[in-house]
């Protein structure tokens, strides 16, 4: 069936064999679903012949575009708005340069030679990045995600050291029905962000069912932590204010303050004296913010939250923690960090992810005081402005924490086989950064002795991935292993054995 798609204006739909390509649509303001009827927008209609013939698309773009823009001849238009004037003339704008574009005008080669120049900018820039060795290539996995993986290029599967999965819940089979049965019952998506009407019960009764995992008065759901990250101080804090981060804070957190007009303080990592420091100088501001990660996911260790809370506490300030690295399986029962430490009811916002423990998927969220949550809803830009999640992720999500709350098995089974692979480590020689935390980066210092030793560990049919600067400290270079609670015992077994066989290899072992 062919695509309907509305020209610069309602009255030149017409059929098309196939949507126009992304870069094809500058004159297109408007795509309505081949389902859509102005009467009854639920009753599906079929495709009425448009006033005008369709334009074949093997005319050129700029011909295409020029026809979209011209209104046709046996149609009777309605008195043309302004607006829409407006936009037929942008349309016919947009064709016009992009003909010139594509001929051989003058216009055309000063098009032509912007291209040639940004090609060559886009060029040294990446051998830049070749050249600093801070290249990032990505392994093709062939499977779900889990504790045993197939990637593309490397023959049987392995066993997969790497991914975020804590608690093995990515495809837990529970989970992935729930997923099955929400997308079954409520659709791919939303097409639509959340208050126009990208809202449905599944997103409202996961909003209910985090707040009252974490403990909390209310939550609001984002497409990912990144998003809340983003969201969060811009929409909370004024010029009055100020935030004070830890120096190692996630990219997404820094990314958030930046966007914010509060005074910005940023203290050294996990130094309780500078952050003291730092609070004593932010009390003129009206409110004072401490902004800090859970866990710190290079090198697993912890915030230290009860002394960050009692700082705060004198210091009249309010505590924000990014539980992305924690939510799901620290502390008893994995309601994270501040479970970990005894600090629930002192920590004011949390931030984290459904992409991470929960299921894996994506989705981010905040929860913390309910006029804080309806304030975000009506200020933060990135759940105002993007697609709400879709329900198959809604419904893996919200299984995922019904798993947890009904039974700490899993996370204990987590804990468990953390200590069983940081105590073989250490045993065997090496340097294990952080305490408790599945997170368990392999001290190594130097970049080419962690990314020989990752490769030879892939060759033994182990995936774990080396860090070196900029990521981490120079000299600091390490291969980051991340446990689940989906690995066998004689998995973690395999893993150390490989690690003390290649560390012997490579002279990190005696
Ligand atoms: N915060 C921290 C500490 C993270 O590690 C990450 C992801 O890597 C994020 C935020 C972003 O989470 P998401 O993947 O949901 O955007």
């Amino acid at each position: 069936m062919g695509v309907w798609w509305f020209g610069p204006r309602r009255t030149f739909l017409r059929p098309v064999a196939s949507p126009p390509r992304l870069e094809d649509r500058s004159s297109l303001n408007l795509q309505i679903s081949p389902l859509w009827s102005s009467a009854d927008p639920t009753r599906p209609r079929p495709p009425v012949p448009g006033p005008a013939s369709p334009a074949p698309l093997t005319r050129p773009l700029s011909l295409r575009l020029a026809a979209a823009a011209r209104p046709p001849a046996r149609h009777q238009p309605r008195p043309p708005c302004a607006w829409a004037r407006g936009r037929e003339l942008g349309a016919m704008w947009a064709g016009r340069v992009l003909h010139a574009a594509l001929s051989g005008g003058p216009r055309g080669r000063r098009a032509q030679s912007a291209l040639a120049q940004l090609r060559g900018i886009l060029e040294e820039e990446l051998e830049g990045i070749r050249g600093a060795g801070t290249w990032k290539s990505e392994r093709v996995i062939t499977s779900r995600q889990g504790p045993r993986i197939h990637v593309d290029g490397v023959s049987g599967g392995i066993l997969n050291f790497c991914a975020n999965n804590y608690l093995g819940l990515s495809s837990h089979p529970e989970v992935i029905q729930a997923g099955l049965q929400a997308l079954e019952e409520f659709g791919a998506g939303l097409s639509s962000v959340r208050f126009i009407c990208g809202t449905q019960s599944i997103h409202k009764d996961l909003e209910a069912k985090i707040a009252q995992f974490h403990q909390r008065e209310d939550a609001i759901l984002y497409p990912s932590c990144f998003d809340a990250n983003a969201g969060l101080f811009e929409a909370l804090l004024t010029p009055e204010d100020a935030v004070l981060s830890d120096e190692l804070n996630h990219a997404s957190i820094i990314d958030g303050i930046r966007l914010c007009k509060a005074h910005k303080y940023r203290y050294r990592h996990l130094d309780m004296a500078d952050l003291e420091a730092k609070l004593q100088e932010a009390q003129k501001h009206r409110l004072r913010l401490v902004a800090t990660d859970g866990a710190f996911s290079m090198d697993g260790d912890i915030a230290p939250l009860q002394e960050i809370c009692r700082l705060a506490s004198r210091y009249g300030a309010l505590v924000f923690v990014d539980e992305c690295h924690a939510t799901g399986f620290l502390g008893a029962t994995g309601r994270g960090t501040d479970e970990l430490l005894g600090v629930m009811d002192q920590v004011t916002i949390i931030n984290s992810t459904l992409g991470k423990a929960l299921g894996g998927a994506s989705g981010g969220y905040t929860t913390g005081p309910g006029p804080l949550v309806s304030l975000l809803r009506q200020r933060a830009r990135p759940y105002l402005f993007s697609n709400s999640l879709p329900p198959a992720v809604i419904g893996c999500a919200s299984k995922a924490l019904d798993l947890l709350m009904e039974s700490n098995a899993i996370v204990q089974s987590m804990a468990a086989k953390t200590q069983r692979f940081r105590s073989k480590m250490e045993a065997a020689g090496f340097a294990i950064s952080g305490a408790h935390h599945p997170i368990c980066p392999v001290m190594l210092g130097d970049a080419r002795l962690a990314s020989c030793m990752a490769d030879d560990m892939l060759k033994r049919g182990i995936f774990v991935i080396g860090f070196s600067y900029p990521v981490v400290p120079k000299g600091k270079a390490r291969i980051r292993v991340q446990i689940s609670a989906v690995h066998s015992e004689e998995d973690i077994d395999r893993c150390v054995e490989a690690f003390v066989e290649v560390g012997r290899l490579h002279g990190a072992l005696p």
